[in-house]
């Protein structure tokens, strides 16, 4: 890839060489001037338009040629090497890189690959000069370094690519003789970040040429490339690969020793202000073949999709690249990040922005569809420690988000766009701290528990009293599930194995919400037992909190007593009470799907008609009932 005065010259060159050939000039005498460092001729030979027929002839002598002169690169000097035959007038260097490249490109794709081979296999000296970019010396000289980088890059470059899209193996294993240089894959994923911020060094020097804008890109189509190839090795080498590229630093450990940004995050970063077809393909590999899922990483792509994303189209393909990182199962900790990063926020803004009639159909349903998932995902985790907490922080901001959007009815007309922020609000509803007595909301610092189980949270120790000896709480403090007690047990009723996952946590947070979950669908409730036509004592009200939004399902106690012992101890019961069953997913590593917590509950069902009064009357509701006397917990 010659610069434009370079390409006047090869013209002009090329024209002379017509002339020659005209005059008889044969291609053993013109072999010999190249060996003999004759500029003209080797210009000539670079330019001519039939120089592929010279190549496909005879490229295997004229490869063996410049082979022979680049071998020297290292440990000798340009002009030793000219004197040395017979005192040739080239000028760089560099014109032995550009036999390379031509040749390369000149050989037929899936005939052989003998010249590339040969290439590969001999440039080890080259490979190690170019790819020294701190002391940057090519044939001992600054000067021929930098003049023939920029053809370096564009010949590994094109290398790659054409070893990559040729058929068969034969390709990708040169491929690999290739990037098994010490260095080179290093090299060639830095190469991205030879910019001015990263390294003015570098891209000063190459400004004239050019080189600080090629360079980087042709790097970074060279790392695709390199990904691409990655995809069809064996699993375990796959793995290895990518994570090797996932990993890199982004400098030189030679520039900058304590440089922590690797390729992956660096990538990311570049995408904000210049992007390539390709990189969004590039950067989905890496994150779901690799083992790399930082929190750094989340950061990133929530900044790109919160503050980089100009249109639908991008927003699409962040939404695929974020799918890639929930898939691979992240677990509380990580979805915590991510709701603490911004992803109720970008997805609120995905629907505000690009959820009007006018997007585009199918590339809209996309984005809905990842934030679908996305809500889904929160929401099957948001009963666990770290995530439930996200959402109560997060809470407050989220509700001024949606209350802004609400006001666009170009967004709000949308039927699915109304449905995934009707699982917004359903997340956050579903979360804050409860009095397990009086529903009254609490903060951490206000909250008291059970000293007996640590489970049910109260406002004050009125109405921890009042659950102990009213709301039964006594009878079945830290008593562990039996069927027997079914009807006049209340906490954990989940009869399946949950292994190592400790499910205190989601106790507490399920019983806190209980309650409000209770009074909130109590036009629900009534209207649905009144269909059933039963007294409401003989109800059983399941919530589904699996689903977003959850659901409730009002059921004849006899639909849920599977068994005789379960229908007599369900008659025990009081007849005063509501029984409430509220299940809900567990989450564990490797194993997000199937498990689930049931957690039983009864509440007099005289509440349900009550609701409408503000619940902070409750309490005075509560402490009017009748009392027992004489116990203490
Ligand atoms: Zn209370
Ligand atoms: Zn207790």
């Amino acid at each position: 890839m010659p610069t434009k005065k370079e390409r006047g010259k090869l013209r002009k060159a090329s024209k002379k060489l017509a002339a020659d050939n005209n005059g008889g000039v044969n291609v053993i005498e013109l072999l010999a001037k190249v060996r003999k460092g004759d500029n003209k001729t080797t210009l000539a030979i670079l330019a001519a338009k039939d120089s592929s027929v010279l190549f496909n002839k005879q490229s295997s002598a004229l490869v063996s040629i410049a082979l022979k002169f680049l071998r020297r690169c290292e440990s000798d000097t340009f002009a030793e090497v000219m004197l040395d035959i017979g005192g040739g007038d080239l000028i760089c260097p560099s014109i032995w890189l550009k036999i390379l490249f031509r040749a390369i490109e000149l050989e037929p794709r899936e005939e052989y690959t003998n010249c590339r081979r040969q290439i590969v296999q001999s440039i080890g000296p080259l490979i190690r000069c170019m790819c020294n970019d701190t002391t940057r010396l090519f044939f001992k000289s600054n000067k021929h370094w930098r003049d023939t980088i920029r053809s370096f890059v564009g010949f590994i470059h094109n290398m790659i690519h054409i070893l990559v899209n040729s058929d068969g193996s034969k390709g990708l294993d040169i491929l690999e003789i290739l990037l098994n240089y010490e260095g080179l894959l290093t090299t060639i994923t830095q190469w991205s970040f030879w910019k001015e911020d990263h390294r003015p060094d570098i891209s000063n020097e190459l400004v004239d040429i050019e080189g600080n804008k090629e360079i980087p890109h042709w790097g970074r189509k060279a790392t695709w490339k390199v990904i691409t190839a990655a995809c069809k090795l064996d699993a375990e080498d796959k793995r290895k690969r990518l994570d090797v590229i996932a990993n890199m630093p982004i400098l030189n450990k030679s520039y900058d020793s304590t440089c922590q940004v690797s390729f992956v995050i660096g990538l990311v970063r570049i995408m904000k202000t210049d992007r390539m077809v390709g990189d969004f393909t590039a950067l989905r590999t890496l994150i779901k073949e690799s083992t790399y899922v930082g929190k750094d990483l989340i950061t990133e792509l929530l900044d790109l999709g919160l503050n980089f994303t100009p249109n639908l189209d991008d927003a699409k393909h962040i939404a695929s690249t974020f799918s890639a990182l929930m898939l691979r199962g992240i677990g509380d900790n990580h979805i915590a990040f991510v709701i603490r990063g911004g992803m109720f926020e970008m997805c609120l803004a995905f629907i505000e922005r690009f959820g009007d009639e006018s997007c585009e159909k199918e590339t809209q349903q996309l984005v809905f569809d990842f934030i679908d998932v996305a809500l889904s995902d929160i929401s099957k985790l948001a009963f666990h420690r770290k995530t439930w907490k996200a959402i109560e922080a997060k809470a407050s901001t989220i509700e001024e988000n949606l209350a802004a959007v609400e006001q666009k009815p170009d967004i709000t007309n949308n039927a699915k766009c109304n449905e995934l922020m009707d699982m917004i609000r359903c997340i956050l509803n579903i979360n804050g701290s409860y009095c397990c007595r009086c529903n009254k909301s609490l903060d951490r610092s206000d909250m008291k528990h059970c000293n007996g189980c640590n489970t049910m949270t109260y406002c004050s120790v009125t109405c921890q009293r009042e659950d102990w000896f009213n709301g039964g709480h006594k009878l079945t403090c830290n008593k562990p599930y039996s069927c027997e007690i079914i009807g006049v047990f209340q906490g954990n009723v989940s009869e399946t194995e949950t292994g190592e996952v400790d499910t205190k946590e989601l106790e507490t947070n399920i019983s806190m919400i209980q309650l409000k979950l209770f009074l909130d669908n109590a036009d629900n409730i009534l209207s649905q037992a009144s269909v059933l036509a039963i007294p409401l004592s003989d109800c059983v009200v399941g919530f589904d909190l699996r689903q977003c939004p959850y659901a409730v399902v009002v059921m004849a106690c006899t639909e849920c007593c599977e068994t005789s012992e379960m229908a007599t101890a369900f008659d025990k019961r009081s007849r005063e009470n509501i029984t409430c069953l509220y299940l809900t997913g567990i989450w564990s590593v490797g194993e997000s799907e199937g498990q689930s917590l049931g957690m039983q509950r009864f509440f007099p069902h005289e509440w349900l008609k009550k609701q409408r009064i503000d619940v902070r009357v409750l309490p005075k509701l509560i402490t009017s009932l009748p009392r027992s006397r004489g116990v203490d917990n």
